[in-house]
């Protein structure tokens, strides 16, 4: 299809407040409590809405006890605000549940898989290998990270396998989705977990590759990659394979110095989710991001995306280049223009980040 007739929308699905504030995200200097994203997209395309990951979800803030394993919620303590669902937020542009035909999970951690439930008549597509350790409950940790209370659409389930798939950039065994109408293509980046997986999305100005959890901190894709010892613990803490997690943040970052059009980010990082999104990673969607075919949604028209294609005009510079909201009452805004710990005008030094192993 054509790429540029697809919108793209960038929706912090619920924060997380890490315990260790700075020596988490590299910037909370007022509280014991750092932020995260959980950094999803909405993807427009002709005839479905696609959602790739999901966040926590409704049933998350109304029961987290009952959802959420309790180390977790005292370690990463979600802020746990209705409006910031995936569902709400796709209200607020104006389709309804079911109108999001499909969503790609990049992993089933609890932070990712929470909002499935909101999605009933969704296809949820991730490789066979995550479904597979998910279920299988093999430890303590994959007790803890994978929430069978979270799979309400596990009969919705169309897994992939990667003995075989094509080549994408350099990377193998990629997947594209089947039975969607863009060039929606899953990675496989294997290391968090056993079966996680980036997923990519090709665009007019080129392509959009959500890398999820296979790094944490934006600085990790630098040549001279870093990371705050907070989240280079937390990531060893929840890996299941070091070398290939390492090898694969390599492999991005080589990836995004060969190619200067291709967009990477990651799902926890704030800065990352506020330059690209245009407005605070605290705030939902805005309504005036509403495109055409919501329009016809909120007018009533159960078929929508069935007709949305003869609808849709996309607005280019809008779809690229999203604005920024005004900054809200009270929101101290992107924390954008704070130094980094490793900044010059900061006494404080991130130490480099593990090297990965020379072979595998
Ligand atoms: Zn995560």
């Amino acid at each position: 299809m054509e790429s540029d007739r697809l919108r793209i929308h960038h929706l912090n699905c619920i924060s997380g407040c890490p315990l260790g504030g700075l020596v988490m995200d590299g910037f909370t200097k007022t509280s014991l409590r750092g932020r995260l994203t959980s950094h999803c997209l909405l993807v427009e395309t002709p005839d479905s809405l696609v959602l790739i990951d999901t966040g926590y979800g409704l049933r998350d803030v109304v029961n987290p006890r009952s959802r959420i394993h309790p180390i977790f919620r005292a370690l990463i303590r979600p802020e746990l605000r209705e409006e910031m669902t995936a569902i709400r937020q796709i209200e607020r542009l104006g389709f309804r549940a079911r109108d999001v035909r499909h969503i790609v999970l990049s992993h089933l951690d609890f932070d990712h898989a929470g909002g499935l439930d909101d999605f009933p008549e969704a296809t949820v597509h991730m490789l066979g290998e995550e479904m597979r350790s998910a279920t299988e409950q093999a430890t303590l940790l994959d007790r803890m990270r994978y929430r069978p209370q979270q799979w309400g659409t596990r009969h919705q389930w169309r897994t992939y396998e990667v003995d075989s798939g094509g080549t994408w950039l350099g990377f193998e065994r990629v997947r594209e989705l089947s039975n969607v109408d863009a060039d929606i293509v899953m990675v496989p980046l294997i290391g968090h977990t056993l079966g996680h997986a980036g997923v990519a999305i090709r665009r007019a100005e080129g392509w959009l590759l959500y890398a999820a959890d296979a790094y944490f901190y934006h600085a990790e894709m630098d040549s001279s990659p870093r990371c705050t010892p907070g989240l280079a613990a937390y990531q060893r803490l929840m890996e299941k394979d070091r070398a290939l997690r390492l090898l694969n943040q390599r492999r991005l970052r080589e990836l995004r110095a060969a190619d200067s059009k291709i967009s990477i980010f990651c799902a926890h990082d704030v800065r990352e989710f506020e330059r690209l999104a245009g407005r605070s990673h605290r705030t939902p969607v805005d309504t005036a991001d509403r495109g055409p075919a919501a329009s016809r949604v909120r007018g009533g028209d159960s078929d929508i995306m069935q007709s949305a294609a003869q609808h849709f005009d996309f607005d280019r510079e809008r779809a690229s280049d999203p604005p920024s909201d005004p900054p809200n009452p009270g929101d101290p805004g992107p924390p954008i223009l704070e130094p980094m710990p490793d900044d010059p005008r900061s006494n404080r030094k991130i130490p480099p980040i593990d090297k990965p192993p020379p072979a595998l």
